[in-house]
């Protein structure tokens, strides 16, 4: 098989590693890809986001599936514009992907079809909104509808800020993405993530993971994109995925059948767990970055054949993905400035040592090759994920091998899955 990945990051190059391990799989092509790709797939420089440089690129290669990373694509329709040349895709339709793509698509649909999350309200003018917050106190959860490049979501410690907040959001600060609001109850409790497969019917669940929005060790500082993630998550035992298939994702998929969106592809659920419940803080249409990482590097079984169900159907058929590997963690290495603006063009050394650490890969997010050279090329740079027979030992491979990273210009969390550990 031949396999297209669409993005550049560390989730497509976890991606295209996990794919050249599959027997099935003969040729791999990633757009735009990254210098990490080097050997095991061809890379394409065709932007992500390029609907119709994709779809061009797709009808070249006539690859058997595309495997859409990014969710910009997929909300701009590129699933769709791909079926519509009969090449079977990994991936939601636009219809399908508005879960991700409007906060209050995904509000009102939670509510109609009785999914636990925040209670909310959805506004367009800022006096009724000021007014919404009467029935909170502090802090205020403020969200742009529209995709925001991961910034939209505010939450407000004080109601002069959650107040500034919405004259800033209503005023185009995210321009149309933020034309229309959402407004929280903040949730207490600890967030997990859960993966689940779909082929627009059935529902299987893939893997938990948790990760490290914060810049800083302890949980301190600005947010990210994620400094760091684990697999599996202890939160997330057998029990609490029961009750996340059962009250959250099978009544998604359902429902989303029910409105005529079927959904396909990967279901990313948010969670917030208090008290023995799970609630959704979000839905994502596509895998997270770094979870993707921890998910891929810990897979033992073929994913193709599961992949291949949810872009053509038949995935009740499929023999389920149960055979996982060790505990796995990925520790972001980022460049000095993220999540401000990143030093770039700074020389990286070691990475082949790096990767001969036992259990170790290095994954490239932000690279790129200059001559001979490998070169920072963006925020989050490096993704150094190891596996090991305990997560402990996981951890202590993933930090060896950060060490024998040499680019002054970088720095890590030195306390990833830090929540996990303490449980012991
Ligand atoms: P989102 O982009 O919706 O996942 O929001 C980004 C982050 O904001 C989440 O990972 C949570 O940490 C936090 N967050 C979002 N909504 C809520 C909520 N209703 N209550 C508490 N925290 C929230």
């Amino acid at each position: 098989m031949k396999i297209l990945i669409v993005g550049g990051g560390g989730r497509e190059h976890a991606l295209a590693w996990r794919l050249n391990q599959s027997p099935r799989v003969t040729d791999i092509v990633v757009a735009p890809g990254n210098p990490g790709l080097s050997g095991i797939a061809r890379c394409v420089n065709v932007a992500a986001d390029d609907i119709a440089g994709q779809v061009a690129l797709a009808k070249l290669e006539r690859p058997h599936l595309v495997i859409v990373g990014p969710e910009a694509p997929l909300v701009a329709g590129l699933a769709d514009k791909l079926r519509a040349v009969d090449i079977p895709v990994f991936g939601p339709s636009a219809r399908a992907a508005i879960l991700e793509g409007s906060k209050g698509f995904s509000k009102d649909f939670m509510a109609k079809y009785e999914i636990p999350t925040a209670a909310y309200g959805r506004f367009t003018e800022a006096a009724k909104a000021k007014a919404f917050l009467d029935r909170f106190t502090a802090p205020y959860v403020l969200k742009a509808d529209g995709l925001a490049a991961g910034k939209g979501v505010v939450i407000a410690e004080t109601r002069a800020e959650a107040e500034a907040e919405i004259d800033a959001m209503l005023g185009g600060k995210f321009g149309a993405a933020s034309a229309t609001l959402v407004i929280e109850e903040f949730m207490h409790g600890e967030e997990a993530s859960f993966f689940a497969l779909c082929d627009g019917e059935t529902a299987v669940a893939l893997a938990g993971a948790q990760d490290h929005k914060r810049v800083g060790d302890g949980d301190t500082g600005p947010n990210t994109g994620g400094m760091g993630a684990y697999s599996p998550a202890p939160i997330l035992d057998a029990a609490m995925q029961a009750q996340v298939m059962d009250k959250i994702v099978h009544p998604t998929v359902r429902g989303m059948a029910a409105e005529g969106r079927p959904y396909r592809g990967v279901l990313f659920v948010g969670l917030m767990i208090e008290n023995g419940k799970a609630r959704v803080v979000e839905y994502n249409v596509r895998f997270g970055d770094p979870e993707c990482q921890v998910i891929m590097a810990r897979l033992k079984d073929d994913p193709v054949p599961q992949l291949l169900a949810c872009a053509t159907g038949g995935l009740a058929g499929c023999k389920r993905m149960e055979r996982f590997s060790d505990p796995a963690v990925s520790v972001v290495m980022a460049a000095a400035g993220y999540p401000g603006e990143p030093k770039k063009g700074g020389v990286i050394r070691g990475l082949e040592a790096a990767n001969k650490t036992p259990g170790v890969t290095v994954f490239h997010a932000g690279t790129a090759q200059r001559g001979e050279d490998i070169v920072a090329n963006g925020g989050r740079v490096l993704n150094v994920t190891a596996t090991g027979p305990t997560l402990q030992e996981a951890v202590k491979r993933a930090y060896q091998a950060v060490d024998l990273i040499d680019w002054p210009d970088g720095f890590c969390r030195r306390d990833i899955a830090w929540r996990a550990l303490a449980r012991g």
